[in-house]
């Protein structure tokens, strides 16, 4: 398999190499068959393809999250781990019980380490007056 990787997200890509379980997932994508993609778009929100080989970031989407540290802006780091993560076949499992089950397996184990805070529900607001949204595919 191929990881192909924009210039744009290698320093995003690094920072998850640092840690055990960032280095897991993308050695995980690497010893698959599966030739995967990483775009960069301006659509003003991140998700994969429903075959799950492409992941689309928009590197000026950050939303805001609910944390264990309160609201935070979702890093690109973030959003990679997390949209990387389905592309093991993870799923955002919000209901029912809110398992949040790719958040849980993949974005919170990768990012808690870096950034210091666990994500706590799937809820997201876009930092715009009076926008809401789940952007999560
Ligand atoms: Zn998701």
């Amino acid at each position: 398999m191929t990881l192909i990787t924009l210039e744009q997200f290698g320093n995003n890509i690094k920072e998850m190499m640092k840690l055990c379980k960032g280095r897991k997932l993308l050695k995980r994508l690497n010893d698959s068959p599966m030739i995967y993609k990483i775009h960069a778009t301006n659509e003003g929100y991140s998700h994969t393809n429903r075959a799950l080989t492409d992941v689309y970031i928009d590197p000026n989407f950050h939303p805001i999250i609910n944390t264990t540290a309160g609201d935070q802006l979702a890093s690109t780091t973030r959003q990679l781990a997390h949209e990387l993560g389905h592309l093991t076949g993870v799923k955002d499992t919000p209901d029912p019980g809110d398992r949040m089950d790719n958040v849980n397996t993949w974005e919170n184990p990768i990012m808690e380490p870096i950034e210091g805070y666990d994500r706590t529900t799937y809820d997201t607001i876009i930092p715009m007056p009076g926008v809401t949204s789940t952007p999560d595919e």
